[in-house]
């Protein structure tokens, strides 16, 4: 249609039109220089209608366009053929802007352009969501490239139906080929059946069918034979809905190969079950969460009774308040917590344990290890009391003794006080060997022991010092206290029927402690001198030390 068919409008009309243009609309002359510019114009260079009238286009070059592109442009547009492109300006105030262009040629009547209209499209905030968008896409594609984790793309085929519903591979990343042996080319536009054959294929369909069913995210485990070997994989896979349809027309899935994972879990399991060790994890109010098979041979509880059951009940009560002191100093800061506890049989004993705990995180769950110490416990009571006491009579060795003479010394030597000894040996024992044979002389040594005992006060200490001879530590007691306790002990003795009616008698001497001496090579040995001065002087006495 030519210009003179179209209907007669005013030019003002198109006047109009022009200046209410969106677009930078102007109008330069055969030499370029500018005769026209529209308000678009005006708003997009920042150049007024003032400044631009008369001025070159080159006001408008950004300085990074090519010589030659400006060479190629005025060829073209001399030759009368329009030009139409992107071109980076610059507005007035020194802003690039991007402009889409199209410079028109009007012919003159010599047959040569005498004028161009140019129009011009800001297109920089569309150049600039475009350029985001392709760094976008760059970014999201080598993620997807180089994640650790499997990723593959399924499409849901548009002719599916409720009844069988197709899925068909569109992608897999790098690390999915590596793992699985398969690539993009091999799977591309191919079902899961089609990759892994019937049996396999179907496996994976139902959970593919899961995802599309529910169109919600589907996480599993499973155990897939595929090129590159059986491994183990955590898989999650997450819908792609089509807005308008709610319909889901792809799925994302990503797997994450758990093979050695799964393979270090069950080891770690295995130490679980064959350790002989109670094993237990706790909740933060201390109740079993999990217990090891060990509970039931040791302890006589099977490990399902005591999920949930608190800890303390099965706690000695004496035991309570340390164990729960030492559970309290646990957490996710702190060291190993180490304590001990006797802990109830199925039987009603209790058995003494020793405890590791863990609390690795801060979600307060702990990790415990108890250890059956019940028969260490046995022992050591058992060793402590062999190296304290006397076999024969039962009461202190001279060990013992010793050790009590020396925290009697140093209490009166820190707080004063009084502390007298009283060594006693008994007369002419030999001959009571000698007349009734040993075992009568065991049970005469027994026979003077209880006897002694039983005139001591609770503060008093008793001790087997050699064969027939005894002494006796008495806090609190000066020399002439002692030696009526002495008194008191002899006349025991003499007037108690020993075994086979054997009269028995002691001698004793009696020394009280003066706390600038040596317990040992003083006390002692004084009390020992005056028990010598008693034997000498016919037995059966006390004598005092001077
Ligand atoms: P003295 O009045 O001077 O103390 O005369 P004694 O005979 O009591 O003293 P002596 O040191 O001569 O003899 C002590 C005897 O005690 C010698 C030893 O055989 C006996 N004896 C030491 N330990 C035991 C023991 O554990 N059991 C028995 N049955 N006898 C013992
Ligand atoms: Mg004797
Ligand atoms: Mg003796």
């Amino acid at each position: 249609m030519s210009l003179a068919d179209k209907p007669q409008l005013d030019l003002e009309v198109f006047l109009a039109a022009i200046e209410s243009a969106r677009h930078a609309i102007f109008v330069t002359n055969s030499e370029g220089l500018i005769e026209y510019v529209n308000p678009a114009f005006v708003r997009i260079t920042g150049y007024s209608e003032h400044e631009a009238l008369g001025a070159k286009t080159s006001l408008l070059r950004s300085g990074l366009m090519s010589v030659e592109y400006y060479q190629d442009l005025w060829r073209e547009v001399l030759a009368g053929n329009s030009w139409s492109e992107s071109i980076t300006n610059r507005r007035k105030d020194g802003e690039l802007y991007e402009a889409w262009q199209i410079i028109s040629p009007i012919m003159g009547e010599t047959g040569q352009p005498h004028k161009f209209v140019v129009i011009q499209e800001d297109v920089t905030e569309r150049v600039k969501t475009e350029r985001a968008l392709a760094e976008l896409t760059q970014e999201y594609d080598l993620v997807f490239t180089n994640t650790q984790d499997a990723i593959f793309l399924l499409s849901v085929d548009q002719e599916s139906t409720e009844a069988e519903v197709v899925f068909r591979f569109l992608r897999l990343n790098t690390t999915h080929e590596e793992l699985t042996g398969f690539t993009t080319r091999q799977v591309r536009g191919k079902t899961p059946v089609e990759v892994l054959g019937e049996e396999l294929g179907a496996v994976v369909c139902s959970n593919y069918r899961r995802c599309y069913d529910s169109r919600q995210m589907v996480i599993y485990d499973e155990v897939l034979d595929l090129p590159a070997g059986r491994r183990t994989w955590r898989t999650r896979l997450s819908p792609v809905l089509d807005a308008a349809a709610g319909r889901v027309v792809q799925i994302i899935g990503t797997a994450r190969d758990i093979t050695l994972e799964q393979q270090l879990k069950s080891e770690q399991q295995l130490f679980f079950e064959v350790s002989p060790d109670l094993f237990a994890i706790l909740t933060p109010d201390r109740r079993f969460h999990q217990a090891s098979p060990a509970w039931a041979p040791l302890m006589g509880w099977e490990p399902s009774s005591l999920i949930g059951r608190p800890l303390s009940e099965y706690v000695h009560p004496d035991d309570i308040d340390s164990t729960v002191d030492a559970l309290s100093g646990v957490n996710e800061s702190s060291p190993l917590g180490v304590f001990e506890a006797r802990l109830l049989t199925r039987k009603g004993e209790y058995r003494w344990t020793s405890w590791n705990v863990k609390c690795p995180r801060t979600d307060g769950i702990m990790y415990a290890v108890a250890r059956d110490v019940e028969e260490n416990k046995r022992l050591q009571a058992q060793l402590i009391r062999m190296s304290t006491v006397d076999q024969l009579t039962g009461v202190s060795n001279r060990g013992q003794g010793t050790i009590d003479l020396h925290r009697e010394a140093e209490r009166v030597q820190r707080h004063g006080g009084k502390l007298s000894l009283i060594m006693c040996d008994i007369d002419h024992f030999k001959q009571i060997n000698d007349n009734y044979g040993h075992a009568v002389g065991d049970e005469a040594l027994r026979h003077t022991c209880g006897v002694i005992e039983k005139q001591l006060r609770a503060t008093d200490f008793l001790a087997r010092w050699g064969g027939e001879e005894f002494v006796v530590i008495l806090p609190d007691t000066d020399a002439d206290g002692a030696v009526v306790f002495a008194e008191r002990l002899r006349e025991a003795v003499e007037t108690s029927r020993g075994p086979n009616d054997i009269a028995l008698t002691l001698s004793f001497g009696v020394a009280e402690y003066d706390p600038e001496e040596d317990p040992e090579k003083g006390l002692l040995s004084r009390a020992d001198r005056a028990l010598y001065e008693a034997k000498e002087a016919g037995r059966n006495r006390v004598c005092v030390a001077s």
